[in-house]
């Protein structure tokens, strides 16, 4: 048993989860209101059978104890072992990799830290920051904004602040390694010099770099070239850029409490959206979305708008701003040659697929600044967010108008820049909902649409599979077919195609969801191991050494579908099994009489009997789903069912 396994034997998910939420019994299970959206009724079931939580409700996710702590604490997987393990009284093994490294980072901190704090001084009292105040003051920045966000000034000398960080003890090697100082032809130099500071920090507010914006009148380099207008802390050991979020820091409770999160691309956008209310918002500092940034907010909201300029929605040119999700698509995908900005919506949809989350896309006025937006008319900035849509219909609406449909080429220029988008897709009902629209719209038949899109994505196999090798019984089965799959993964590299479109949620092991992120980030078991928290390390030797059939590549191809199948089935049992104790629960507070007068004037029944009808309902469909998933090709466990369609 590994330290993860006996952290979470010895303890009860009901007593865990039952220390922030209020549990009732429900059957077998226990249901709360959820905490991580805001409900009337409860849609938030615990199972003690199977160590589970799950909400069907906005959130629809899961997992385990770990998970739960993760998401509620909002702290990475180590941490909330750590805690745990501390409940359990379980010891963990001291962290060997860390000692050196932790205090290096923490002396990067520490040196991050002293240059913010002397910015701030310098944008407050120094007379060369005249010019930084006065900006601020243009673009309507106040003074407790400007405070919350600790933003400084750094002077425009070569050494200024490499020496007032040495005589706080820091070394050339230090600061060099923060990205604070940077290696010119005549030797060591401050990075920033003459910029507006804004400094960047993780999750638990401490700075782990800057973001720098050059003031009009900065100066020039000799040559007489215009410099760049921002300037970021390169990549160093505490600063991601492709990781974090600028304002999370700030935005992740209101998040959390709101439900909702938006990201716009710059730093004043954050300031001015913060200054007026709209504490929700994050930044992606410039550039690119990535797939890590999405599920970093994923542990506060499923829902999240992406605020972009209506130009850039369609304009090639203007996208290039956007460096594209690069990293959310499959090299298969790289490889392939299309436009900027179908690469954009693909890396976008990709984004949002593979972490499972509803990713909307709000279109603000051509040309204009979240900024300039929420100073000129805050109300409007709301009625922006709220009619964001998803990803894929704001695109269909512009391929739509910028098209003449009603000519063959027309047409053709439509199909060209949508289907690859639906290939992204990788909900089957989903993409069937698109491929009818774009059907209609394109004047062709699904049926050869869906022949076009798997032609243009032969690498992906979905064909029928046989049974894989028989699994032990009841929790323990999920948890090995989840082990199953991930050795499968790591022992196969030729499955990456398939492996990158699997949704971290289908696990419910938390040591099994990080290894599967782990796996997609890195490619080669070293990088793997080396992304994965070191408490993981047992776990993933254990996965490396399992002994898996010989396979060819198409059985291990077959395999994975077989696995993926299973554990989906196992989802939508666990969620029928919840809503059935839910509605049990219902029925039995409102009594029979009310249901059957409900059933007979559904209009004004009244609102908790019409939410035990839509239960009902969705129990029905929900016993449907699974009987249909039953009869496709789901291999021994159907035999017996009847096929009446
Ligand atoms: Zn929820």
């Amino acid at each position: 048993m590994t330290e993860v396994e006996e952290v979470k034997a010895r303890l009860d998910i009901v007593d865990v989860i039952g220390q922030y939420v209020q549990l009732q019994r429900a059957g077998r299970s226990f249901k709360a209101l959820c905490p991580f959206h805001s409900e009337r009724t409860p849609s938030f079931i615990v199972s003690p059978e199977r160590q589970s939580w799950h909400c069907f409700g906005a959130c629809g996710t899961g997992g385990d104890v770990i998970a739960f702590v993760m998401r509620k604490e909002g702290l990475e997987f180590p941490e909330a072992l750590q805690m745990l393990a501390q409940r359990a009284g379980v010891p963990l093994r001291e962290r060997q990799r860390s000692q050196d490294e932790d205090r290096q980072r923490e002396r990067l901190r520490a040196a991050q830290e002293a240059a913010a704090q002397w910015y701030r001084q310098m944008l407050l009292r120094s007379e060369a920051a005249r010019g930084a105040r006065e900006y601020l003051e243009r673009r309507g920045v106040d003074a407790a904004a400007a405070e919350a966000f600790h933003l400084g000034y750094s002077p425009s000398a070569w050494e200024a602040t490499r020496q007032h960080l040495h005589e706080l003890g820091f070394s050339d090697a230090e600061l060099l390694a923060a990205g604070l100082l940077v290696e010119g032809e005549s030797g060591l130099h401050d990075r920033f010099r003459g910029r507006l500071m804004f400094p960047i920090r993780d999750l638990r507010g401490r700075v782990i770099g800057f973001g720098a914006r050059a003031l009009d009148d900065s100066p020039s380099t000799g040559s007489g070239q215009a410099l760049p207008k921002y300037l970021n802390t390169p990549q160093t050991a505490i600063f991601d850029k492709g990781g974090t979020l600028y304002g999370l820091d700030r935005a992740a409770e209101v998040i959390r409490q709101g439900g909702s999160a938006v990201i716009v691309e710059g730093y004043m956008d954050v300031i001015a959206a913060h200054q007026h209310g709209f504490a929700n918002v994050v930044a992606t500092m410039g550039t690119s979305l990535t797939e890590r940034q999405v599920r970093l907010l994923k542990r506060y909201t499923q829902s999240i708008v992406l605020a972009l300029d209506a130009d850039a929605a369609g304009n090639e040119a203007a996208l290039r701003s956007y460096e594209v999700a690069q990293e959310a698509l499959s090299q298969a995908e790289d490889q392939e040659e299309t436009s900027p900005v179908v690469t954009f919506w693909r890396g976008l949809i990709r984004c949002q697929e593979v972490a499972s989350v509803d990713l909307r896309v709000a279109l603000l006025p051509e040309g204009r600044d979240p900024d300039e937006v929420i100073r000129a008319d805050p109300a409007g900035w709301r009625q922006i967010v709220d009619s964001a849509r998803p990803v894929l219909d704001q695109r269909f609406q512009v391929v739509e108008a910028r098209h003449d449909l009603s000519s063959p080429r027309g047409r053709a220029g439509a199909v060209e820049e949508l289907l690859p988008l639906l290939g992204a897709l990788i909900n089957p009902v989903v993409r069937q909902h698109y491929l009818r629209q774009l059907s209609r719209l394109a004047l062709i038949g699904e049926r050869e649409l869906a022949g076009m899109l798997a032609s243009a994505r032969t690498r992906r196999q979905t064909s029928p599979v046989q049974a894989t090798a028989a699994t032990p019984a009841a929790p323990a089965k999920g948890q090995a077919r989840e082990e199953f799959l991930l050795a499968l993964l790591l022992q196969y590299p030729h499955l990456r195609p398939e492996g990158a479109e699997l949704p971290e949620e289908l696990l419910w092991a938390s040591e099994n969801r990080q290894v599967l992120a782990a796996w997609k980030q890195m490619e080669g078991i070293e990088a793997v191991k080396e992304a994965l928290p070191e408490e993981l390390t047992p776990h993933l030797e254990r996965l490396l050494n399992r002994r898996l059939p010989s396979f060819s590549p198409k059985e291990a191809r077959e395999a994975l579908a077989d696995c993926r199948r299973r554990l989906e089935r196992r989802q939508l049992e666990a969620e029928k099994q919840a809503l059935a104790a839910l509605l049990a629960a219902r029925e039995e507070d409102l009594g029979p009489s009310a249901l059957a007068e409900a059933a007979v004037s559904a209009a004004t029944a009244d609102e908790r009997t019409r939410e035990v009808v839509s239960l009902d309902i969705r129990d029905m469909e929900m016993g449907r789903k699974l009987h249909r998933r039953g009869n496709d090709g789901d291999g021994g466990e159907a035999a017996g069912m009847s096929s009446d369609g």
